[in-house]
C-alpha cells in the first residue's frame, strides 16, 4: 500500500496489473465488514466503515491477493486441494492414532488397568492402518496429474512416492500388531520409512499449491515445514526399534531412555502432522475459492 506524497486519502494498493488508485472509487459488491459485518457496498474505498470505523483500504488490501493471480493456474485446483488434505490426513492418522494408543496404554498401566490397554492400542493401530490405506490412496487419486500446468511433473512423482509410502505405512502398522519383537521392529522401521517417503512426495505439491494461499505463504508459527517432520520421523523410527533391541538384550536403562526419546519424537511428530492437516485445509480453501481481484470489488 502506498500513501501519496501529500498524505491525503489518495491511496494506491497493489493489484495484478500494478498499483490501483482508490480515490473516487467505491465498494461495488456486497462485502461484509470484517470488524462488524456491516455491508460495505457503496462505501468509498478510501474512507472508514460507517459502523465500526475500520479502514476500508486495509479491508481491501487484506481481501485481495495479487500474488495468486500472477501465478500460472493449476490444471485442476479442486482435485489438488482435496489430494493435499486427504494425503496429509492419511499420514496424520497413521501417527496420531498409534501414539494416542501408546499414551493411553501408559496411563492405563500407571492406574493399574493393564487389561484394557492392549485392546485399545490394537484397535487404534488397526484403525490407523485402515485410514492410511483408504484416505492415502484416495489422496493419491486426487493428486494424479491432469492436463498441463505447473504441477504436471511434480504431481507424478508425488503420487508414486505417496502411494508407495502409504503402502509401506500400512504394512508397518499391520506388522506392529503381530506378536513378536522382530515384527514390531520391522513394522516401526517400515512405518517410519513409509512416512518419510510420503512426506518427500507431498512436499513439492504442497509448496507449489501453497504459493496460491496467502495464509500458508505468510504464516510463520502455524506453518508446518516438512524438514522437522522428516527429522522427527527418523528419530522416532530409529529410537523405538532400538529400544526393542535393547529390551531383547536385557538392557533396561537403555530401553527406558530410547523408549522415552522415541515416544517424545513420535508425539512431536503427531502434533506437527496435525498442523500439516490444518495447513492443507487452508490451501484447499484458497484453491477452491481464490481471492477476488481488486477490480471485481470496486465500482
Ligand atoms: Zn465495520
Amino acid at each position: 500500500m502506498v500513501l501519496d506524497p501529500k498524505h491525503t486519502r489518495q491511496i494506491r494498493i497493489d493489484a495484478v496489473g500494478g498499483p490501483v488508485d482508490l480515490s473516487g472509487r467505491t465498494i461495488g459488491v456486497s462485502m461484509p465488514c470484517p470488524g462488524c459485518r456491516y455491508d460495505l457496498r457503496g462505501v468509498p474505498a478510501t474512507s472508514h466503515c460507517p459502523e465500526c470505523g475500520l479502514d476500508i483500504t486495509q479491508v481491501l488490501a487484506s481481501a485481495v491477493d495479487p500474488t495468486v493471480h500472477r501465478l500460472p493456474p493449476l490444471a485442476s485446483p479442486r482435485a489438488v486441494g482435496d489430494g493435499i488434505v486427504l494425503t496429509s490426513l492419511a499420514l496424520a492418522s497413521g501417527v496420531v492414532l498409534p501414539v494416542v494408543g501408546v499414551l493411553w496404554a501408559g496411563a492405563a498401566t500407571v492406574s493399574g488397568q493393564m487389561g484394557v490397554s492392549t485392546p485399545v492400542m490394537e484397535s487404534l493401530t488397526t484403525l490407523a492402518a485402515v485410514l492410511v490405506a483408504t484416505t492415502g490412496l484416495a489422496g493419491c487419486w486426487s493428486l494424479k496429474p491432469r492436463g498441463a500446468g505447473p504441477l504436471q511433473q511434480v504431481a507424478r512423482r508425488a503420487v508414486v512416492l505417496c502411494a508407495t509410502g502409504c503402502l509401506l505405512m500400512v504394512g508397518g502398522l499391520v506388522s506392529v500388531l503381530i506378536e513378536g519383537s522382530w515384527f514390531m521392529i520391522g513394522g516401526l522401521l517400515a512405518a517410519g520409512g513409509g512416512l518419510m517417503t510420503s512426506l518427500a512426495g507431498l512436499r513439492a505439491v504442497l509448496l507449489e499449491a501453497g504459493r496460491r494461499c496467502r495464509a500458508f505463504r505468510t504464516a510463520t508459527f502455524q506453518r508446518q515445514r516438512i524438514t522437522p517432520l522428516l527429522l522427527a520421523t527418523a528419530l522416532a523410527s530409529l529410537a523405538l526399534p532400538a529400544s526393542r533391541v535393547a529390551d531383547m538384550a536385557g538392557q533396561q536403562t537403555i530401553v527406558l531412555t530410547l523408549g522415552a526419546i522415541g515416544l517424545i519424537a513420535a508425539s512431536m511428530l503427531a502434533v506437527g502432522l496435525i498442523y500439516l492437516v490444518n495447513n492443507a485445509i487452508w490451501i484447499r480453501r484458497a484453491l477452491r475459492q481464490p481471492p477476488p481481484r481488486l477490480t471485481e470489488l470496486l465500482d
